[in-house]
This record gives structure tokens, sequence and C-alpha cells, in this order.
């Protein structure tokens, strides 16, 4: 592979990694959606609610092998939706990076219920590479 084409991958992916840990440590750019009364909500705790709370309590480079271990049991690349593109691009983990950045716009069929990182993470939804991040999914369900 050309120098040039994997250092671009290479910087998505950790930008990639820098934004989720970054919104898994300190939580700004997703509270920065937030308003007041979405603020002042109860978020009920459950088994991703708990994982946060841990993951958020953690230094940043223990966020960092947190997030590298959830990647190597991401099950993405045996999905018919993966493509390409993505595993050219080195995405996955979309649970918690969110939407694929250019590659997959449409879900063929999604395999994240069976992957081990839904149980571990206490995942509800699916389909994260067009449907966002569990937050993500999680927080436009609070404000239907
Ligand atoms: S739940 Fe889906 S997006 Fe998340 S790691 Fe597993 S296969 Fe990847
Ligand atoms: S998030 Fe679901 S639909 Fe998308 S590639 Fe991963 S397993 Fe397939």
């Amino acid at each position: 592979m050309p120098r040039s084409k994997e250092r671009k991958q290479s910087c998505m992916h950790y930008t990639n990694l820098y934004i989720t840990s970054s919104a898994f440590v300190a939580g700004e750019p997703e509270m920065a959606l937030f308003g007041k009364k979405e603020m002042e909500m109860k978020v009920p705790d459950d088994p991703f609610v708990t994982m946060m709370k841990t993951v958020r309590a953690l230094p940043r480079e223990k966020v960092a092998e947190r997030m590298g271990e959830l990647a190597k049991m991401c099950t993405c690349p045996q999905c018919p939706t993966y493509n390409e593109c993505a595993k050219n691009a080195m995405e996955g983990l979309f649970c918690a990076h969110g939407t694929s950045f250019h590659c997959i716009t449409e879900p063929k069929s999604c395999i994240c219920p069976g992957c081990p990182v839904t149980k571990q993470a206490g995942l509800k939804h699916q389909a994260f590479c067009v449907m966002g991040s569990e937050m993500a999914q999680r927080y436009g369900a609070m404000i239907k």
C-alpha cells in the first residue's frame, strides 16, 4: 500500500478513536447537544449506562486501550453490509464511533445482535453504521 494512503487510513482511525475517547472521558461532544430540559432527565441505569460511567472514570490511555479491545471483538467485517471501502478505511465499532464516515449508506442486514460487544456493553440498538452510535440512538429515542 502506498505510504500516503496508509498514513491517511491511520489518521482516520486515530481521529475516530480520539473523538470517541474524548466523548467517553469528558462527554462534552454529546452533552453540548443537550438542552436544560434534557440535562435534567434522569437516565435509568442499565448495563450500558454502568459501562459508560466506568469507562468515563478511566484515565485517557486506559480508554484507548479499552476501545482497542472492543474493536478487536467487533464482528462488522463479517457482516454483509460491511464493504471494501469500510475495510480500507479501517472502520468498525460503529456502536461507539457512530455512523460510517463515508463508506456505508444502506444496511443490507446487521449482525450486531450476535456480536460479543452487544452482550458485554448491554447495547439495545443495532445498524450503528447507518443509524449512529448506541448513545446517539438512545438520545434520539428519548426525545421522540
Ligand atoms: S455491536 Fe455491531 S458495531 Fe458494535 S462492535 Fe459489534 S458488530 Fe461492531
Ligand atoms: S453496524 Fe451492524 S449493519 Fe453495520 S456493518 Fe456492523 S454489523 Fe453490519
